[in-house]
Parts: C-alpha cells; structure tokens; sequence
C-alpha cells in the first residue's frame, strides 16, 4: 500500500495545513507513514517564523536526501511558508526535492497526491535494522511526525477560519508569505466542525493568524457570532488573537459560550508604547491592558497567555522594563518569549539591531521573570482535582499519560492498571488529582474517567505502585 510521512514545524496554522494534507491523502488511499524511511511521498510542512525553524527545515530536507538515494522513487515534497518565500532558491539548495507548494497550493498539492497514488501500489517492508541504521531521519529535530493515526488523533481537530494576515507588524513574515486576509465563509466552517465533532473530535481549536479579526463578508457575522453558531463541540479553544480585535462586547458574548475552554491566548510582544508603535502593532499598552481588565470582568477564571519579544530593534533598557513590569505583575499563566530574529523580507531586518549580549540578558530576566508566575499558576493547581482531555502515552514513560486542562496545562499521570489505549480512547475526559507542579506543568492521579466532558465519570482505581514517586 502506498505510504505518506508528514512532518510539521512551526504554529497551529501549519498543523491544520498537515491535518488537511493527511485527510486528502487518505482519502486517496494512502497509509500513514510513522517513520519517513516507510514512506512512498514524504513531506514536509515548514516555517519561516523564526531563523532557526529555517535552518531546521533545511537540515531535514537534507537529511531525507538519504531516502532518495536508496529508493529514487521516494518522492519529497515542501511545502509551508517556506516553501513560499524560497521558492526559487530551494531549487538550487536542495535540488532533490521533487516538489514545492506554497502556503495556497494546498489543494493542488492534494490532486498532486492523488494523481501519484496508482504508482505506489506496493510497497516495500522496511525491517527494524533499516530502521535503525536511519535513526538520524526518526528524528524530527523540533518538528512533529504528523497525521498519524493513533487512538487519540480524531479527539482533537484544527480548523482553519482565515488565511494569511493584512497588518504587516515589522518583524513578521506571515504576510510577506501567506499574503492578506482571507477568511473562510462562515457556513463553510460550520460544515467542517460538524465533520469533525461527528467523526469523533471532543476538542475543535479555530485557527487563523489573526483568529478573532474573521468575519463573513456576506452576512457580515464576527467572531463571536461564529462561535457562537458552532455545533457546539465539547470543548472550543482559538489561537491565535489579536489584542486589537476583541472588543468588550466580543469577550461578554464569548463569555456566554459553555464549551470554550477558559483560557485566552493575547499576544503582547512588548510593553512599550515606543516599541509597539515600530513593531505596527495597532494598539498601546493602555489599550492591551483594558483588555486584560475586560477579560477579567467577564471571563475571571480564565487563564491569559502570551508571546512576547526581546530585543526588537531600538529597544532600549526603558522599553523593556515596561515589559518585565507587566509580566512581574503575575498577569500571564505562561508566555513564549522570544528574542527577536530578523527575518529577511522584514521592515525591522533592515533596521539597527540591538547587541545579541544585550538581547541575551534581557531574555534571561523576562523569562526569570514569567517562569515565577508560570510556577506560581501551576501550583495553585496542587490539591485540587482538573478535568483533562487524554492526549496519548507519555514519550519519556511509556507507563504514564499526558493529558490537557481546559486551560492548556500539561498534566501528566501513571496509567490506571485498567489502561488500555482504545478504551481511555472512548472515555477521554480524566479527573486528575493534581499532586506536584513544575514549570512545565503538573503531576497527578487519574481518579476518573468520563465519556463526555460534562459527565461525573466513574471512578478509577489507582496503580499499585506509586510511579510518581519514582
Ligand atoms: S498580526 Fe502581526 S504577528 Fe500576527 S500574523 Fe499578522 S503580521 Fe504577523
């Protein structure tokens, strides 16, 4: 049978780019690939948001050059922002990729599979040796091996909402490589999460650059009406917001929504109103700061996360003091801090850079900083018992499970001695008590199980050996 390896780097964006990918190569007969040495088509789904997923793409690229010349009829194929921006030159630094589409080819990209299946009617059994012998291509190198089915897959879905991005901040390349805005019409998604919760997924995260600036041009619906309209999936969850684009009327209407998961990802990138201005971010720190106070007026529970960049061109020591107030004001549940990398094609690459030492220290108080409060939430859960969407098997323990809170958090377990993958599959809500925080999230015991996110669930008996204390 003929196989397909997907490997994904960079946001949720590229994710629900590989999730379409997969389905259309199923639906064209394909099987999914776990290693791409077992791969007829491998692709990879790449990033350009930072420098080094650049270099990382390239690295892999490279590295599957070693399938094509033990089987010249592995076809490799790149695609993601990437694939966008270097169109042209990917030809001469990888001559061995056989084809490349951009971030709007993805049909294409889909008929492409599908006119190449008929030739990979049989496939070679690649045995453990082989496997072995290639383990530099099982590893992903920060990217993740996606599309595979395993019994988990289906309970989460992406759906896209919007593509590309119009507000040109200085430092993104979005734009530059997605082009502007264009959002999907509302009942088309509407259509794709009712496929999707029916087949199976408890958990629909909406996604889209700037995920709450989507509106229907034709009934001219915003975000929080389309929300509002969904077949209601057990659990909502968005990424990625634009401060600028939520209103207190959006954040009261959401707020009215049972399903969504309490937790609001606002970007803030800086605390500086200097900054924010050359960044082109359309707001000030007043106006990202009444959102805060709006968010907590109707959605008090909820956690608020971040992104924020150091070292943007023409920070000065003041500018990020504004920032590291801001984050040692506890607001943030986590943050995914940055230093700022120049990415070719931007306004701000082309400005005066700040010293990389200046940068690194910086980097090293914000996220001295942010880690406190990252701890400080994280405990606040001991002792307490949070409903969690079942992920999969832990890949560092095979005896334990990663699960979900409705509020992003790792939360991690032994598995019950009743564990078996395709009955936790069918009763994925867990209850665990949480017994231990760290920065990476929480440690615990699945006390029950629960088919739908609503229902008590019934209770679990605990292992008999206490793994956590190993
Ligand atoms: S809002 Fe700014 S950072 Fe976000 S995708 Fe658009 S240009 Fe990039």
């Amino acid at each position: 049978m003929a196989r397909i390896y997907i490997e994904t780097f960079g946001c949720q964006m590229n994710e629900a780019d590989s999730q379409y990918i997969a389905d259309r190569a199923v639906a064209a007969g394909y099987a999914m690939a776990h290693h791409p040495e077992e791969a007829n088509v491998v692709v990879l789904n790449t990033c350009t948001v930072r420098d080094n997923a650049e270099r990382r793409a390239y690295g892999r690229m490279h590295h599957f050059k070693l399938l094509k010349e033990r089987d010249p009829g592995v076809r490799l194929i790149v695609t993601g922002c990437l694939a966008e921006q270097d169109r042209d030159r990917m030809q001469g630094l990888a001559p061995h990729v056989d084809a490349v589409f951009g971030t709007k080819e993805l049909v294409a990209l889909g008929d492409r599979l599908d006119a190449w299946r008929a030739e990979y009617d049989d496939i070679a059994v690649v045995d453990d040796e082989t496997l072995a012998g290639d383990a530099l291509l099982v590893q992903p190198f920060g990217g993740t091996a996606d599309g595979i089915a395993d019994a988990f897959s289906h309970l989460r879905a992406f759906v896209t909402v919007q593509r590309g991005c119009s507000y040109y901040c200085t430092f993104c390349i979005v734009p530059h490589v997605r082009g502007r805005f264009d959002h999907r019409p509302m009942a088309e998604i509407i259509e794709d999460v009712r496929a999707r919760v029916e087949a199976g997924a408890r958990e629909v995260m909406l996604v889209g650059q700037t995920v709450n600036a989507w509106h229907d041009a034709v009934t001219g619906a915003r975000f929080g009406d389309l929300c509002a309209a969904l077949p209601d999936p057990e659990r909502l969850t968005f990424i990625s917001p634009h401060p600028k684009d939520f209103t207190e009327g959006m954040l009261a209407q959401l707020s009215r929504l049972p399903n969504l998961n309490p937790r609001i990802h606002l970007p803030l990138q800086s605390g500086s109103d200097a900054v924010l201005r050359r960044m082109n971010r359309k707001y000030t720190r007043a106006a990202f700061e009444e959102r805060i106070v709006w968010i907590r007026k109707h959605l008090p529970a909820w956690a608020i996360t971040t992104d924020i960049i150091v070292g943007f061109p023409g920070e000065s020591e003041s500018d990020f003091e504004q920032t590291l107030e801001l984050v040692r004001a506890g607001i943030f549940a986590n943050a995914f801090t940055f230093m700022y990398s120049q990415r070719r094609g931007t306004p701000a690459a082309r400005w005066e850079q700040v010293p990389q030492a200046i940068v690194a220290e910086r980097f090293r108080r914000l996220v001295e900083a942010q880690n406190a409060s990252t701890q400080a939430y994280h405990a606040r859960k001991v002792g307490g018992v949070a409903r969690c969407l079942l992920a999969g098997t832990s890949k560092k323990d095979p005896a334990k499970l990663v699960s979900k809170s409705g509020d992003n958090v790792t939360v991690i377990a032994p598995k019950p001695p009743d564990y078996v993958d395709e009955a936790y599959a069918r009763t994925p809500w867990l209850d665990v008590a949480v017994d231990a925080a760290h920065l990476w999230g929480c440690m615990g015991r699945v006390v029950r199980k629960a088919a739908l996110v609503n229902d008590l669930g019934r209770a679990v008996v605990p292992p008999a050996i206490d793994l956590i204390a190993g």
